[in-house]
């Protein structure tokens, strides 16, 4: 069994779309199938999108790493993949989380304004940027939100599992209606 890590920075072909939910819709696609895929493979990991830019990071086996890998770059979504750190790790760094998401935060933000960074261009990170991006992902506390939009995108296809309170409004005002009806017709008789 060995772990490995990887980072890589890439360019998006589409142009952002506004953002949905909390996410772009790119990119909510890409992470509902991640998810869906990583935490088959045992991979954690981290995924920021910003100024039509994607950082990732991810942990897992080293055939699963690969395999996921070579699909990723064969995604036409984005372009210019550049690997930033590809290297052997004791044991993974990212607990219960197949694929974190970062939106565009106020962390982010911070991490630029610190590093007299303009804008957000993995591509030219040094290694302590990578790490300290890496950091960040793995302290965010900003993804409820998107765990929110899976969950919303799941449920929408489930039957509700209560009775709607527009339903319930309209079964209420029908046995209202019915017993008035039946008090009218009792009193005809
Ligand atoms: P499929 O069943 O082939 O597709 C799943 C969904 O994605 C479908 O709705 C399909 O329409 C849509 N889709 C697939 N390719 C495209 C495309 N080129 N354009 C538009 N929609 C498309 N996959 C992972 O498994 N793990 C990751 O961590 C991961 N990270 C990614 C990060 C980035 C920045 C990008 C761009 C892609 C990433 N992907 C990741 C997606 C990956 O590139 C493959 O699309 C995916 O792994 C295929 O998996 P599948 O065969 O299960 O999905």
């Amino acid at each position: 069994m060995s772990l490995i890590r990887l980072a890589y920075a890439s360019e998006a072909t589409f142009d952002a779309q506004p953002v949905e939910k909390g996410v772009e819709p790119h990119v909510a696609r890409i992470l509902l199938t991640s998810r869906k895929n990583n935490a088959r493979a045992s991979l954690v990991g981290g995924l920021y999108y910003g100024n039509n830019r994607f950082f990732q990071y991810l942990e897992g086996e080293e055939d699963e790493v690969r395999k996921t890998f070579d699909r990723i770059k064969r995604d036409d979504r984005h372009q210019n993949i550049m690997t930033l750190i590809e290297e052997p790790i004791e044991a993974r760094t990212f607990s219960d989380w197949s694929m974190k998401y970062v939106p565009l935060s106020v962390d982010v933000k911070k991490f630029l304004e610190r590093q007299r960074l303009d804008n957000f261009n993995p591509q030219a990170f040094t290694a302590g940027q990578c790490e300290e991006m890496i950091q960040l992902i793995r302290d965010s506390k900003q993804d409820q939100k998107v765990v929110n939009y899976d969950e919303s995108a799941t449920v929408a296809t489930k039957p509700a599992p209560g009775m709607s309170p527009g339903l319930r409004f309209g079964l209420i005002a029908a046995a209202v209606c019915l017993v008035g009806a039946l008090i009218y017709a009792g009193s005809l008789l």
